[in-house]
């Protein structure tokens, strides 16, 4: 890929990235974030941290072979920062629906908050192990 056809490609999906953030927003906080889903209406600060992840996953999209074990391990500990300031500390509060209040998760499958905190609760044992 040449690099203006990357930078186009990484454009293209810190766009798509913005809009699952707006319906993470909407599906897990019950509230439409400001933009609605608008990339445009972003400022460049924050259209580079959706750019991040764009570059992030296009790393690991087009050389996973070449990824070192070192390299892959950062990348790791950096999306753990991201899902650490994700993670809201309130425990889950089930409705007689399954539907978790605290979260705003009107949905049955599973809380992700109450996955992120046993993910998270398994790396750092990981890590003290
Ligand atoms: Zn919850």
């Amino acid at each position: 890929m040449n690099p203006e056809t990357r930078k186009q490609v990484e454009e293209e999906l810190s766009r798509q990235i913005h809009g699952v953030y707006c319906r993470y927003r909407k599906e897990v906080h019950g509230e439409e974030y400001w933009t609605k889903g608008n990339y445009d209406l972003l400022d460049e600060k924050t259209k580079e941290a959706d750019r991040y992840m764009a570059r992030f996953f296009l790393t690991l999209a087009s050389r996973p072979d070449e990824m070192k074990g070192e390299e892959m391990r950062d990348r790791l500990d950096w999306a753990t920062q991201i899902l650490e300031a994700l993670q809201d500390d309130s425990p889950c509060e089930f409705d007689h629906h399954g539907y978790c209040q605290a979260h705003g998760w009107l949905n049955e499958d599973r809380c992700p908050q109450d996955a992120l905190k046993e993910f998270l609760a398994s790396r750092t044992l990981r890590e003290k192990g």
